[in-house]
């Protein structure tokens, strides 16, 4: 500002809310807001009433008429000026149109407050694949991103002087209207993006273009991010880096969005907050006890054991509580580690008569009775021959399915047959 006049009026709160003195240029003063405005941001955690004092201070003191006023007559009369109840603006308005006319987005693109209308610029979204031992121990990974910036040099303008002239070729709309004559009376009118302006509307002259960016307003940049995946999270969940996505021109930066894959584990299966893992046993473990070391996702090896008497049936589930997975943000609380059990039975041949005579002896005797020379007489013969009961089922699943696709009305009864 060009020798201003020392103040005559006792009006020091907007300088004193800045922290600038009367005498300050309009530079300073938007440094100052700037500084200012960012740190008591309500979105910051800023005191609202403090950020609004702060708007209101640069509103008045950016205007070299309201300035004048304000230091020779005080705020009261700035607001008899103002036609009576101090009409001030949206303080969030005062700070969109500051920082989007001073360029670069003060939050990277994080608060979208206010009116004014301002482009958002697409999410980039990333798959981020992550062990079950990751998501239950947690971890970071480190990553290293190629993102377009604002120019420094020309902080986004594409020019050298910062001037730009409208392109011709649009007017400065952006956009083109062809219109295509297709019969007699009729014609098409098609609008497409202006091909000499890239529907930016402006043109930047050969000469004037930023020796950086070369006029394109972004350049290439990488950032390296530190994504922390937290314990107990799940797959498909997101991890968002706001404001971390491609900067461009008048445009609130999008987002940087990870999105959790959880990679199968060799061993155990999740289902939400619960862990399922299988075992194997033999007959003998499951009438007479087992005792074994299952190796957890923390490497803890957890000693699973069970008594004699305790008998374990085929297909059988048991739990252990609080060792399954970590709750998301309350990590101290677990989910259950199920263990399904399965029984390895003998194979056929593999004990002598004896030992069958034994086991005999010991298990329970058998249900069946036996039977009379005429009840045998009222049977008939037949023979059990062996199956794969797996394979079978598969083939009968794919006839149905090809009944199905034959004729729709057949499949009713055809299901319920293979299902007995
Ligand atoms: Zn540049
Ligand atoms: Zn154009």
């Amino acid at each position: 500002m060009f020798g201003r006049t020392p103040k005559k009026s006792n009006s020091t709160r907007f300088y004193e809310a800045l922290g600038i003195s009367g005498t300050a240029t309009q530079e300073e003063l938007k440094k100052a807001y700037r500084k200012a405005a960012i740190k008591n941001h309500p979105d910051k955690g800023g005191d609202p009433e403090k950020f609004k004092e702060i708007s209101q201070a640069y509103e008045v003191l950016s205007d070299p008429e309201k300035r004048e006023v304000y230091d020779q007559y005080g705020e009261d009369a700035l607001k008899e000026g103002m036609g009576g109840g101090g009409a001030t603006h949206n303080p969030f308005d005062i700070f969109e149109s500051f920082f989007a006319s001073g360029g670069g987005s003060p939050f990277g693109g994080g608060g979208g407050r206010g009116g004014r209308k301002q482009r958002r610029g697409e999410d980039v979204v990333h798959p981020l694949k992550a062990s079950l031992e990751d998501l239950y121990n947690g971890t970071s990974k480190k990553l290293s991103l190629a993102r377009n910036v604002l120019c420094s040099k020309c902080k986004g303008k594409g020019s050298k002087t910062g001037a730009s002239g409208r392109c011709s070729g649009c007017q400065g709309s952006g956009m083109k209207v062809s219109i295509r004559q297709l019969g007699p009376n009729m014609i098409q009118q098609m609008q497409h993006v202006c091909p000499d302006c890239k529907g930016s509307g402006e043109i930047i002259s050969e000469k004037d273009k930023c020796g950086q960016c070369k006029g394109q307003k972004v350049v290439q940049d990488k950032k390296l991010l530190e994504v922390h995946v937290e314990k107990g999270m799940q797959h498909a969940q997101k991890i968002t880096f706001p404001g971390e996505a491609d900067e461009a021109p008048d445009t609130q930066t999008g987002d940087i969005i990870f999105v959790l894959q959880q990679k199968e584990h060799p061993k155990f299966k999740r289902k939400g907050d619960d862990l399922f893992v299988e075992h194997i046993l033999t007959l003998t473990e499951a009438l007479c006890g087992v005792r074994f070391s299952l190796s957890h996702l923390d490497g803890r090896q957890l000693l699973i054991k069970t008594g004699p008497g305790e008998i374990i049936k085929p297909g059988q589930y048991k739990a252990i509580n609080d060792e399954g997975m970590p709750h998301y943000q309350r990590p101290f609380m677990k989910g259950r580690l199920y263990i399904h059990f399965s029984v390895d039975f003998p194979d056929p041949g593999s004990l002598t008569s004896d030992q069958y005579k034994a086991i005999e002896d010991i298990l329970p005797r058998r249900t069946t009775i036996e039977m009379t020379a005429m009840e045998l007489d009222e049977c008939e013969e037949t023979t059990l021959v062996d199956v794969n009961i797996d394979d079978e089922m598969q083939k009968k699943q794919q006839q149905q399915q090809e009944a199905y696709e034959e004729d729709e009305e057949t499949t009713g009864p055809r299901a319920q047959c293979a299902q007995q």
